[in-house]
């Protein structure tokens, strides 16, 4: 089965003025999108071809079946981050391993902030867990995640020009805040929290 592009988990324009329904246009539509494509032609007649897409991520060797791979996964995840009802602070289970991982959940805001506005390049900047709970902030370059250093993902940020451009040209400090006051899916981490940790 080919791999497919997943419909955006809301309409275009309802992370405006956030994000704009042209950057959402050109991301999934366009980039995103390609991704997919290139993994599908990339795939074909190899034993990549019939795997799971969570499977190739970790089975892939480093090049262009595991870029393409690792983009698509990770801008699936991405999208998911994100609510047109999200900003506001975690609560419940989240919150309290956040105050226990970071001593507050402010500064594991504070930290996630300055992680994804400093990254250097092209890359991802991710809130993830161990199997204990322990959170972490981590920052992936290009197409890297985080399940190939054996830590599992709760939340993403996107720190790619593309992701941005369109709505604050340069600005990646204004597209980050922005991120974490109006947008961010903490209900989304919190699932995946409890997944993560589930015996
Ligand atoms: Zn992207």
């Amino acid at each position: 089965m080919a791999f497919t592009l997943p419909a955006l988990p809301y309409a275009p324009d309802a992370l405006a003025p956030t994000i704009s329904a042209e950057t959402l246009a050109v991301h999934h539509g366009k980039h995103h999108a390609t991704y997919v494509k290139k993994l599908n032609e990339l795939v074909k007649g190899t034993e990549f071809a019939t795997m799971a897409l969570d499977e190739l991520i970790t089975k892939a060797p480093t090049g262009k079946i595991f870029n393409n791979a690792a983009q698509h996964w990770n801008h699936s995840f991405y999208w998911r981050s994100m609510s047109p009802t999200g900003g506001g602070k975690p609560t419940g289970a989240l919150a309290a391993s956040m105050t226990a991982s970071f001593g507050s959940v402010a500064e594991g805001i504070k930290q996630l902030t300055a992680a994804a506005t400093n990254h250097f390049g092209s890359g991802w900047t991710w809130l993830v867990t161990d199997k204990r709970g322990a959170l972490s902030v981590m920052e992936t370059a290009d197409a890297g995640l985080p399940q190939t250093s054996k830590k599992i993902p709760l939340l993403t940020i996107d720190v790619w020009e593309h992701a941005y451009y369109i709505d604050r040209r340069n600005d990646r400090a204004a597209y980050v805040k922005g991120f974490l006051a109006n947008l961010v899916n903490w209900q989304f981490a919190a699932d995946n929290l409890a997944m993560a940790t589930a015996k």
